[in-house]
């Protein structure tokens, strides 16, 4: 479909230009002009249909570089818990028990959720399963994404086998909006032979099935906490000095296609390593703060030129996808925390919700900003609120004072998937009460501890 965008403010985060009167042209699945709306209207005339952006405004979709989509199904069912008891008595034990379905129903009930307020890509870790999983959701839904599979250590040929399967049948597939990615839990969970047998799968994938513009990357978190090198070595019995980045680092891992969730307990020798190999950032600040896990050093990340992007992390840990919370909780934390004002400003965050997300996922080539050449990923954001006037500074508001259900226009790939809050490609009713029941029938499957 040929469509055209009008009389809305474009933030394109594209040189810096904000066009107020602009206009944006979508051909097929892509932005093929942008400008004023007086220059736009007359080119683009018939055969165009149109989309009124009147007191709207215009930004790139955001990116959400960390989650885990199908835990929406354990939103709320244990909190206020530390990292390490919250995972292992809670999470781990009901996710046993988890199926193909539950885990395909809530990567459903999480796209739609991002969807509704403004994300058009999110790169997601969980267990992938050829039969019902996250890739199907977000392909259904009209979601961008990279969905990985979460490699263990102690199941290390099932891992091998679903990384095939991934990659074969979803690797730039759904008309390029999904690409998958190899997931290393975490430095304490894959031991290091693991962790090196696993870059190197992914480069054979990207072989197989990568190109130069849409590589396989690798997902996985990295320092959650301080307790990280004493997991290490309890789990393999190895001493981690001067940082785990440093670690890694030791075992060849780290490169540019590697995006690491969290980095919260890093030391300045693991931030230099990380500039030295381009390791990308995800940065979780709201999961962070829920489960006391600490505050990442990002300010100092950012001075160094390092590529920091911002996540959710999961439904679990958070507990919603909501990227514009997200955007605060980053400008607030780091200013509090340093005794600053003047870190992480509006501009720099909403850069790490748009063109830093997308070079984190190696994806910049096609989405991030609005510019001539990329793929249509655009939110439109209705201005027509109290909370938003006046208006002095777009750029601010959309950060401190913009809340996600002011999203009203969604587009992905250059289809309209939400217009005026309401979804063309699923029903919202029927996503939630599907999720209903498989809570249900998970509890169900628990408390009769059948799998
Ligand atoms: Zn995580």
């Amino acid at each position: 479909m040929n469509f055209i965008i009008q009389n809305g403010t474009i933030i394109t985060m594209h040189n810096q230009k904000i066009i107020r009167e602009g206009a944006i042209a979508i051909e097929d699945r892509t932005i093929v002009d942008v400008g004023k709306n007086r220059d736009l209207k007359r080119k683009y005339g018939r055969g165009y249909e149109k989309i009124d952006a009147r007191h709207e405004v215009i930004i790139p979709g955001l990116i959400n570089t960390h989650q885990h989509a199908a835990m929406s199904l354990l939103r709320g069912y244990a909190d206020d818990l530390p990292l390490q008891e919250w995972l292992e008595k809670w999470i781990w034990p009901i996710e046993k028990h988890m199926t193909p379905h539950d885990i395909y129903t809530g990567a459903l009930l999480t796209a739609i959720e991002s969807i509704m307020s403004g994300t058009t890509t999110v790169n997601t870790m969980y267990h992938y399963t050829p039969k019902e999983n996250e890739a199907e959701a977000f392909a259904q839904t009209g979601l961008r994404g990279v969905v990985g599979h979460v490699c263990f250590s102690w199941r290390k040929k099932e891992d091998k086998r679903a990384l095939r399967d991934l990659a074969g049948k979803w690797h730039n597939k759904a008309n390029g909006l999904i690409h998958v990615s190899v997931d290393p839990h975490s430095p304490y969970t894959v031991d290091p032979e693991y962790m090196k047998e696993l870059k190197q799968i992914r480069e054979e994938l990207n072989e197989k099935y990568g190109v130069e513009n849409t590589p396989i990357i690798s997902h996985v978190h990295v320092a959650e906490n301080v307790n990280e090198p004493e997991k290490i070595r309890k789990a393999f019995k190895i001493k981690v000095k001067d940082g785990v980045m440093k670690y890694l680092d030791s075992l060849g891992v780290l490169d540019k296609r590697v995006v690491a969730a969290h980095c919260v307990a890093i030391t300045d020798r693991d931030i230099g390593i990380m500039k030295q190999r381009n390791v990308k950032v995800s940065h979780n600040p709201v999961s962070n703060l829920k489960l006391a896990a600490g505050i990442s050093p990002v300010p100092k990340m950012l001075a160094k030129g390092i590529t920091v992007s911002l996540g959710t992390d999961s439904p679990s840990s958070n507990n919603t996808a909501d990227m514009f919370e997200t955007m605060k909780v980053t400008a607030l934390l780091h200013k509090g925390a340093n005794k600053n004002p003047t870190l992480t400003p509006a501009r720099q965050v909403l850069e790490m919700a748009t063109t830093e997300g997308a070079k984190a996922l190696s994806w910049e080539n096609e989405i991030g900003s609005i510019e001539v050449g990329k793929k249509a990923d655009i939110a439109i954001i209705d201005f027509k609120k109290p909370h938003l006037h006046p208006l002095h500074d777009e750029i601010s508001h959309l950060v401190y004072a913009a809340r996600s259900a002011d999203v009203n226009t969604v587009i992905i790939n250059g289809r309209i998937v939400m217009e005026n809050r309401l979804l063309s490609s699923i029903n919202i009713e029927k996503a939630m009460e599907m999720a209903e029941k498989a809570k249900a029938n998970l509890l169900e499957r628990i408390r009769r501890n059948v799998k």
